[in-house]
């Protein structure tokens, strides 16, 4: 996490720490009608959010994403999503309205402001051509004139983990760190501009408090080799099989995408080698890559006694005949030791965190179906963080929900408000690029 906050060591690092931009949290002064996106993971959904104090109200709308865009080019993506946001605003009768937009865009991305931001990879089974690099709100403002009439403009870009802290933080002052355990997994959380070396946009008469949320990017941990000593013949296949080979190593062993597919290659070799399923049809499911759902994980590990009824039903949905309890016993083992490892090192990542804020009282806002679902997983992480943080730090992990909506609103309303807290633009600070920003909000 040094390397990456270091100006020297950030190219290297494989942990990126990018800043996000975001320089405070909601104070619950928050006001006004925001669009918001959400987009990076199993959904794409288009928002309307108000605002009003700790009154809000979301309408929202999920839009499906299909494959052939998701391995197409950049443009059909950005055209896709401005045709989304056309209907649904046009279904709002917000036509004519001039909408904020908070974007939630969960892909590694080097910010340039709040509303600039360059991919730096793509993820989580995205794959689109001529993205990398670009940013991704200026293909989409030119998509939204290309595509549609609607009067929006967008304010901030942030991914889903700063959401998911934006949102939680509203209603809890000890909020600081964000955590996603969905199709991916990252954690973001706020960080004091001294020790953010790669920051470099810092204005003399700035008004913002010294801090700025940092989105870790630590899927990417082990991406240098650091984790081989703990990686097995499983992760190993799971990583040559996937689309973004020798990428985000930790994502891999811990996140949504991945978990089922992981328990799926062990009951496969334990099959194969007469360990399990004595006359196991090579016909079955199990047999096919990425039918083993991580669903069917948190199913398998909510039997808790000797008639395994969820367990039976799975291997029935992947045409496994002729099973034991013996059986049953084992693949749920499997499970089990597998969920454990992942919620084992998602703690430790959060561990770091939580002794490097040094507070009192921590509380962790966490999104994501596989934290949301699973029977174990916030127990194991507790347990877990506990053995691993200093001695007298309290924490509390907190469910947090609708953090791509609620939190991409909060972050461009807490944007506005800041702009206005700051001084009047004069001749020497026009070209810095936060008076840019200033100008083109108000205009
Ligand atoms: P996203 O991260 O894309 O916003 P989610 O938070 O819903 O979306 O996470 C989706 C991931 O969660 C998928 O990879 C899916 O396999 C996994 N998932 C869905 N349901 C469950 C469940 N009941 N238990 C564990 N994992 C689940
Ligand atoms: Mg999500």
């Amino acid at each position: 996490m040094n390397n990456g906050l270091k100006g020297q060591s950030h190219h290297v690092a494989d942990i990126k720490m990018f800043p996000t931009f975001v320089r405070s949290l909601p104070d619950g002064s928050e006001n006004g009608e925001f669009l918001a996106l959400d987009l990076g993971g199993t959904n794409f959904r288009v928002l309307l959010v108000r605002l009003q104090g700790h009154e809000i109200d979301i309408q929202s709308k999920t839009y499906l994403i299909p494959q052939r865009i998701m391995l197409g080019t950049g443009t059909q993506l950005f055209d896709h999503i401005a045709d989304c946001i056309g209907k649904f605003v046009s279904e709002h009768d917000l036509l004519n309205h001039s909408l904020p937009l908070g974007f939630t865009f969960s892909f590694p991305c080097q910010q340039e402001g709040l509303a600039k931001a360059r991919l730096s990879k793509w993820t989580k089974g995205f794959r689109c051509e001529g993205v990398v690099g670009e940013d991704i709100c200026e293909l989409l403002q030119e998509a939204l004139k290309r595509r549609t009439n609607c009067k929006v403009e967008i304010v901030a870009v942030v991914n889903d983990a700063v959401g998911t802290l934006m949102s939680a933080a509203h209603v809890d002052r000890n909020c600081e760190i964000g955590l996603i355990l969905g199709t991916g997994c990252n954690a973001c959380y706020m960080e004091y501009l001294d020790n953010v070396g790669t920051w470099k946009h810092d204005d003399e008469k700035d008004h913002h408090p010294r801090q700025v949320i940092i989105n870790t990017e630590w899927g990417a941990f082990g991406d240098n080799g650091c984790l081989e000593f703990t990686r097995t013949e499983y992760d190993r296949e799971l990583d040559t099989f996937s689309i973004n080979p020798g990428k985000q190593v930790m994502e891999k062993m811990i996140s949504g995408m991945y978990m089922g597919e992981i328990v799926r290659l062990v009951l496969e070799r334990l099959a194969n080698e007469g360990l399990l399923f004595r006359s196991v049809d090579h016909e079955s499911a199990l047999f096919e890559r990425g039918r083993f759902y991580t669903k069917y994980v948190s199913e398998i590990e909510s039997d808790t006694d000797e008639f395994f009824r969820h367990t039976k039903q799975v291997l029935d949905e992947l045409q496994v005949e002729n099973y034991t309890t013996e059986d049953c016993k084992i693949v749920k083992y499997v499970c089990t030791l597998i969920s454990a490892r992942a919620a084992f090192l998602a703690a430790a990542g959060l561990a770091t965190l939580i002794n490097r804020l040094n507070k009192q009282d921590m509380t962790i806002a966490v999104d994501g179906s596989l934290y949301r679902f699973h029977p174990r997983f916030h127990n194991l992480m507790c347990l877990k963080i506990k053995e691993l943080v200093k001695p007298g730090l309290k924490f509390k992990l907190s469910l947090s929900h609708d953090g791509s909506g609620k939190g991409a609103a909060l972050t461009a309303a807490v944007s506005l408000r800041l702009r206005s807290l700051k001084p009047l633009p004069t001749d020497s600070s026009q070209h810095s690029l936060t008076t840019q920003e200033t100008v083109s909000v108000r205009a």
